[in-house]
């Protein structure tokens, strides 16, 4: 929506058959919720633009061909409108990438470490400031996407649930018959029925963006919210059930 024919021409194809991998650079150890605090540096140098910061949380940063960056490039202007959006390529020497370990082992996310990192005129995401309106662009089209996914796993996950209570007994009688079990299932189902609504809603692609509506009704933060709300209620029906 916001790159020039050129980089689309250039970038696109290679994302669609995953030529090149990429991962989304804007969260800061000081920045994760409050994102517009950032403080990543861009500078202009002539010809090119240089990157000085560090991001963190950085799924796929290991395997990264490219990163979608968010960086400050303005120090003087209000703490939205001083942010710019680049495409950095994350094959260079200036950029680190440093793996985040889980408890489970894995190392899905990564620190990334910038320093006097090249980043190509030609590389600029729409214009210098626009940074904050581009994000909200590619988070609404995100938290869209991974929240309709998030309500056909729950659907699925909750036929599996329905399952296994008409299956499993306690004190000689289906799970099915507690009146706790039956309350909790009942109440998950409802809910269910309603934030699917909710989500589809939101992710027509009509409303995808939403830049006229207050943050808190934006369908970044609603798909968001309502994908974490679903996760709760399907946990507390599966705890009563145990
Ligand atoms: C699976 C996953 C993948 C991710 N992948 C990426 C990625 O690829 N690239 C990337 O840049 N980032 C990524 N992130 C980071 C993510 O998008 C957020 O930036 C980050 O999780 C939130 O920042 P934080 O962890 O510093 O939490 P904090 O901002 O410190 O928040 C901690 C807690 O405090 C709450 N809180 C914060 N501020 C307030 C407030 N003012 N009032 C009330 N409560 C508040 C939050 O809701 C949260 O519960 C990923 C996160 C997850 C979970």
């Amino acid at each position: 929506m916001h790159g020039t024919e050129e980089q689309k021409r250039r970038y696109l194809r290679k994302i669609l058959t995953a030529e090149e991998l990429w991962c989304q650079l804007y969260s800061e150890p000081g920045a994760g919720s409050d994102l517009a605090s950032l403080r990543t540096r861009v500078e202009d140098r002539g010809d090119h633009f240089v990157v000085n910061g560090q991001k963190i949380w950085t799924s796929g940063g290991l395997v990264a061909d490219w990163g979608l960056l968010l960086a400050r490039t303005d120090t003087g202007a209000a703490k939205h409108k001083g942010i710019s959006c680049f495409l950095l390529s994350m094959r260079q020497p200036g950029v680190e990438v440093r793996p985040l370990r889980q408890i489970t082992g894995s190392e899905h996310f990564s620190e990334v470490f910038m320093t006097d990192a090249r980043v190509e005129k030609t590389d600029l995401v729409g214009r210098l400031g626009q940074g904050w309106e581009i994000a909200q662009t590619t988070l609404s089209y995100e938290r869209g996407g991974s929240s309709l996914a998030r309500v056909t796993r729950y659907a699925a996950a909750f036929r599996q649930l329905l399952r296994a209570v008409r299956k499993l007994r306690r004190d000689g009688r289906p799970l099915l018959e507690d009146p706790a079990v039956r309350a909790k299932l009942g109440g998950e189902r409802l809910g269910q029925r309603g934030e699917a609504g909710d989500v589809r809603e939101k992710c027509r692609p009509a409303n995808a963006v939403g830049h006229d509506l207050p943050p808190r009704e934006r369908p970044t933060a609603v798909t968001r919210n309502v994908g974490l709300k679903m996760l709760q209620q399907f946990a507390d029906a599966h705890c009563t059930c145990h």
